[in-house]
C-alpha cells in the first residue's frame, strides 16, 4: 500500500469499552458466572432477561440471588450508551438516536419503519479511517473501534424503542440490520461478527434474527470478504463500489489504492457464489462525478464479466451532500438516464429511498454536527 494513504486498519486501544454482558458469547457467559460464585445455568436465566423481555435492569430480576445483582450490574452490565439526541422524520418512522460512549465517542444509529418490517442501521466504528472524501463520518477519520457489546447494544436499544411503542405503527421487533452507519464493519471483523452472532442465535441465547436480514455494507476489504464468505452465515453482503474504473475509485474510495475495482468485484463473486445470496453494489450517484452514461456502461462491463446477472443487484444512492463539500447528487435527468442505461443492459438495478435525509439521516453527519458544535 503507498504509504501516504490515510488509511487504518487497527483502531488504537484508546478509550477501552467496559466488559459487558454483550460481549460475551453462550459458552463465555456461562463460564462468566463462575467468577460470581454462580451455577453455569444462571446465564441462561440472564439471557431470558436480555433478549426475551429486552432488560437490563439487574436490579429488578429477582429470579437472581439478591447479593449477586448488585456486583453483577456494576461489573457485567455497566451502562454503554448515553443518548445525546434524537430525531425523527417520515412522520415519526424514521428515527435517529446520537449516542455517546464512556470515553465520550459519538455514534449514530437509524431505525426505520416500513408498513411490514423495521430496519435498523448500525454503527461499527466511531468514526472510520476509510477517508472517503464524500462521507461525514470519513472526513472525521477513525477515533477507535467499538467492542461487540457496543455494536449489539445498538439493536437493543432499538428493540426496546419498538416493544415500548415508541415508533408509531410498529410492533414486534427488529427485522433487518444494516452495517451502514458510522465505520468500515470489515475494518473491527471479530466484534462484527460476535454481534452477528449475537443477533441470530436463537432466544435466549441472542436475539433469534435471521442471518438473511443481516447486510454487511464495506468498503471493499478483499480479504476480510474473503474471510466472511468462509464463515457459513448466510448475511448479505454489500460493496461500496461508487465508480467502475480505478482513476475514478482510487479518489473517491481511497482503499482503491490497496484492492483495485477487479479485485473486489472478483471477491464479491465469489462471495456470491459461495454463500448463494445475491451481492449487492452500491453506488452513490455524485453530480458530474460517476453519474455519466459511459459510466453505467463501464459498470456493466465491469459487472457482467461474471456471466449472467443472478449474483449481482445495483443499489444506487442519491448522494446526500454533507456541508460545505463540493460533492452533490446527480441531476434528476442524469439519475434517469443512469437507471435507463443499467435497465437497457440488463443489470438489476434498483433506487434506493432517501429516508431521514433532512434529519442528517446518513453518515456520520449528525456527530459531525455535534463535534463542531453547530
Ligand atoms: N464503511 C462501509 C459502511 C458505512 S457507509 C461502506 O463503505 O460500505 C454506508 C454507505 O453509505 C456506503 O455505501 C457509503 O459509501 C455511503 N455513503 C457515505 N456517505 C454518503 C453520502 N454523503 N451520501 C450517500 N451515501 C453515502
Amino acid at each position: 500500500m503507498p504509504n501516504h494513504l490515510p488509511l487504518v486498519f487497527d483502531a488504537p486501544a484508546r478509550g477501552k469499552a467496559p466488559k459487558h454482558w454483550l460481549d460475551f458469547d453462550v459458552p463465555e457467559r456461562r463460564a462468566a458466572m463462575e467468577s460470581f460464585g454462580l451455577p453455569a445455568f444462571r446465564a441462561d436465566q440472564i439471557s431470558r432477561h436480555v433478549f426475551d423481555s429486552l432488560s437490563d435492569e439487574v436490579t429488578t430480576w429477582t429470579d437472581l440471588p439478591a447479593a449477586i445483582r448488585e456486583d453483577l450490574a456494576e461489573q457485567l452490565f455497566p451502562p454503554l450508551l448515553t443518548q445525546v439526541r434524537r430525531l425523527t422524520a417520515d412522520r415519526g418512522r424514521t428515527v435517529k438516536t446520537l449516542w455517546r460512549l464512556h470515553d465520550g465517542s459519538l455514534l449514530e444509529s437509524v431505525l426505520m419503519r416500513y408498513p411490514n418490517r423495521s430496519t435498523l442501521c448500525i454503527s461499527s466504528q466511531a468514526g472510520c479511517g476509510m477517508a472517503c472524501p464524500f462521507c461525514a463520518t470519513g472526513q472525521g477519520g477513525l477515533k477507535r473501534n467499538l467492542s461487540r457489546a457496543e455494536i449489539t447494544v445498538q439493536a437493543f436499544a432499538a428493540n426496546r424503542m419498538l416493544a415500548a411503542g415508541e415508533v408509531p405503527g410498529a410492533t414486534g421487533r427488529l427485522n433487518n440490520i444494516v452495517f451502514m452507519g458510522m465505520g468500515e464493519p470489515l475494518a473491527n471483523y471479530k466484534a462484527v461478527l460476535g454481534t452477528i452472532r449475537t443477533l441470530i442465535a436463537p432466544v435466549p441465547g441472542g436475539f433469534g434474527m435471521s442471518a438473511r436480514g443481516i447486510t454487511v455494507s464495506t468498503v471493499g476489504l478483499v480479504p476480510q470478504i474473503g474471510r466472511l464468505a468462509g464463515e457459513g452465515l448466510p448475511v448479505t453482503l454489500a460493496v461500496s463500489l461508487h465508480a467502475p474504473d480505478d482513476d475514478l475509485r482510487n479518489e473517491i474510495v481511497p482503499v482503491n489504492n490497496r484492492w483495485s475495482v477487479a479485485e473486489v468485484v472478483d471477491a464479491a463473486w465469489e462471495y456470491a457464489r459461495v454463500t448463494r445470496r445475491r451481492v449487492s453494489i452500491e453506488y452513490a450517484l455524485m453530480r458530474d462525478i460517476n453519474d455519466s452514461i459511459a459510466r453505467a456502461n463501464l459498470l456493466a462491463d465491469v459487472l457482467k464479466r461474471r456471466g449472467d446477472w443472478g449474483w449481482v443487484h445495483v443499489n444506487l444512492i442519491p448522494l446526500n451532500p454533507t456541508p460545505g463539500s463540493r460533492w452533490t447528487a446527480s441531476r434528476p435527468e442524469d439519475e434517469a438516464a443512469f437507471i435507463a442505461t443499467l435497465e437497457r443492459r440488463g443489470v438489476p438495478v434498483t433506487l434506493r429511498d432517501t429516508r431521514g435525509s433532512e434529519i442528517d439521516g446518513a453518515c456520520g453527519q449528525l456527530a459531525a454536527r455535534e463535534t463542531a458544535g453547530v
